[in-house]
């Protein structure tokens, strides 16, 4: 990568293809000269070349075809000539004209050929031999550079001849320049720059994604970091830098580090996109496809550390395209079935293809090496890295808010269900209350007449003497018996005599005025009540009008109408010297035997009971 590099970038972006093919149209000239100004001098112009089939000839054969004008001129697309086996002659003639000895610096920018010869013949008819390429280590460089080099020096007013023999197992691109000192640093610092930026914005994307694995547990932001590192090695690869920094001393890890980087780049990417667009659930047959390829780029990695290197290049580069269509047509399909992540994904996808297509098509010749095309990988890896770190941060987002949306519609089910079982439980609990009072009400109730039961007595009375006590009164406390009750069950039956007792405790309630008074069924035809007084007299009085009532006009009872009498017996209680209800009630109870002795009708005071 180099200042070219960055003026691609530009070109890419403004999308001026046209423009970059134009700029690329080789130039034709007979011999290259340098002059006062000359700092660089682009050979592709001045190259003749001749191709060595069976790699068996030398310098000075080679020479003495050059002499004999039968090189000859490069082809449209420039020194690009594919996967090739014999050896690559090229020549070139400079001629100093500057009017002083110089130092140049003859630059190969093209990292892959194993091997490379240099002839330089001085006028004289000496001939120099240096030599190159990655089968040596990184240190037999003339120049500490990620692209073979060689110093040349040319006196003035000297011509020389350039003779290069390239030979390699991979594609064969022989992009040749000479450079002054001066401008060979300038080039290098401008490589730099695009260079950082390249591998920075990398890095950058790279360690935000680790951190967001680390953060999420995602595993795509994993495969993804996997796939841009398997990326960022096989560039480094292809532009010499790996071999200059991560292996200088292994020339075979320098080529056979471009096979597993291409393994290893797709095999991530396949992961990746398998997890991205969740094949496993959208699409099993793809993914069963899927994991096919995965197992073949897997073999391939490992296969690649001991298979020659052009064959694992070629098995590499020839899968690519396949597996890169078929990472096209995942998406096609996860976009068709409306996961709208995938659109975004296809699109880096596709801007990547683009780029790796155009590169390829450069490393085979089909295409000419241009500023444009040569960075293409670089420029739609870039591309495609943003393009997937936005689809990933989308996937995210679309995540979150579907995970939104299925708690907010959980909570809203959740509350539903809540409100109706308060409901129903508000509904049973009502039941159980109204059911509650209703056998409240039964037990403290006569179920005969409807009249209190003795149990309600005996809970009221205390309150009844507090209620009595607080308003200065006494409570009056009365038992009545119907008289000769068993002769109306004699002569008219059971039934009529239950009609009988009704009727009994409807009279008796009736009479009382105090709401606060209670009248209840003790046993049989027995009644007691209890009611607040002032004194023993309105007791009495109470009894009395009681007894009359009874006396003077009939009740009802099935359909008959009867006279009964009634007998009283009464007992007063002064709430400051309470009595407790069953002494109240033996008092009471003697009144009325009593009563019933004196002749039946009649009301009778405990007071008066010795
Ligand atoms: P006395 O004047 O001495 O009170 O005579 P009595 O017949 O009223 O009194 P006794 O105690 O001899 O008889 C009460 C009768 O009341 C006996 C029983 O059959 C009847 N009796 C008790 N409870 C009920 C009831 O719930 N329904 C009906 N029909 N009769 C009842
Ligand atoms: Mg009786
Ligand atoms: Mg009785």
């Amino acid at each position: 990568m180099d200042r070219e590099l960055v003026q691609a970038i530009a070109r890419f972006f403004s999308a001026a293809l046209a423009l970059a093919l134009l700029l690329s149209a080789p130039v034709w000239a007979s011999q290259a000269t340098i002059d006062q100004t000359t700092t660089k001098l682009d050979l592709r112009s001045e190259l003749t070349w001749q191709l060595d089939e069976h790699a068996d000839q030398n310098a000075v054969s080679m020479f003495e075809r050059v002499d004999a004008g039968s090189f000859k001129t490069l082809p449209a697309q420039g020194p690009t000539f594919g996967f090739h086996d014999g050896a690559f002659w090229l020549h070139a003639s400079v001629l100093n004209r500057s009017g002083s000895d110089q130092r140049w610096l003859l630059v190969l920018s093209y990292a892959l050929i194993d091997s490379l010869d240099l002839y330089l013949r001085y006028p004289d008819g000496r001939i120099e031999h240096f030599v190159s390429g990655d089968t040596l280590t990184f240190a037999a460089r003339s120049v500490s550079y990620r692209h073979p080099n060689f110093w040349i020096d040319i006196a003035n007013g000297e011509d020389v001849d350039i003779l290069l023999r390239a030979q390699s197992r991979s594609s064969i691109q022989l992009p040749l320049a000479i450079y002054s000192p001066g401008a060979f640093a300038e080039m290098a610092h401008n490589a730099q720059l695009g260079l950082g930026i390249y591998y920075g914005v990398l890095l950058g994307l790279l360690l935000y994604n680790l951190i967001l694995w680390l953060a999420l547990r995602d595993a795509n932001h994993l495969w993804y970091v996997l796939h841009l590192s398997g990326i960022g090695l096989l560039s480094a690869c292809i532009y010499g830098l790996a071999f200059e920094w991560l292996w200088p001393q292994s020339p075979w890890l320098a080529n056979q580090s471009v096979p597993i980087s291409i393994a290893l780049a797709q095999l991530a990417m396949h992961q990746f996109a398998r997890r991205f667009l969740d094949l496993r659930h959208t699409w099993p047959l793809g993914d069963r496809i899927a994991k096919a390829i995965l197992a073949i780029y897997a073999a391939l990695a490992v296969a690649s550390l001991a298979l020659p290197y052009s064959t694992a290049v070629l098995i590499g580069t020839a899968l690519v395209f396949p597996g890169a269509i078929y990472i096209l047509i995942e998406g096609i399909n996860a976009a068709r079935h409306g996961f709208r992540a995938a659109r975004l994904f296809l699109l880096s996808w596709s801007i990547l293809l683009l780029g790796a297509a155009v590169y390829a098509m450069v490393s085979f010749g089909v295409l000419p090496k241009t500023l444009l095309t040569e960075y293409g990988i670089q420029i739609g890896s870039v591309l495609e890295m943003f393009g997937l770190s936005f689809a990933l941060a989308y996937r995210y987002v679309a995540l979150r808010s579907e995970n939104e949306r299925i708690i907010h519609s959980a909570k809203t089910q959740l509350e539903r269900r809540v409100a109706e079982r308060t409901g129903e439980l508000q509904s049973a609990l009502e039941q159980l209350a109204d059911a509650n009072a209703r056998l409240r009400q039964l037990n403290r109730h006569d179920p005969l007449t409807g009249a209190y039961n003795r149990s309600h007595v005996n809970e009221s009375y205390e309150r009844m003497l507090r209620h009595v006590q607080h308003d200065r009164q006494q409570l009056g406390l009365l038992i009545l018996d119907v008289d000769h009750f068993k002769a109306i069950n004699d002569n008219y039956g059971h039934l009529a005599g239950d009609d009988c007792l009704r009727e009994v405790a409807k009279r008796i309630k009736s009479q009382l005025n105090d709401e606060r008074s209670i009248v209840a069924r003790f046993s049989g035809e027995e009644f007691v009540i209890l009611a607040a007084c002032n004194d023993w007299d309105e007791a009495n009085a109470m009894a009395e009008l009681l007894r009359q009532q009874f006396a003077a006009s009939p009740i009802a009872c099935q359909g008959m109408s009867m006279t009964i009498g009634v007998s009283i017996g009464i007992h007063l209680i002064d709430p400051l010297m309470p009595q407790t209800l069953d002494r109240a009630l033996t008092w009471a109870d003697r009144a009325l035997s009593a009563a019933k002795k004196a002749g039946r009708n009649t009301v009778v005071r405990s007071d008066a009971v010795s």
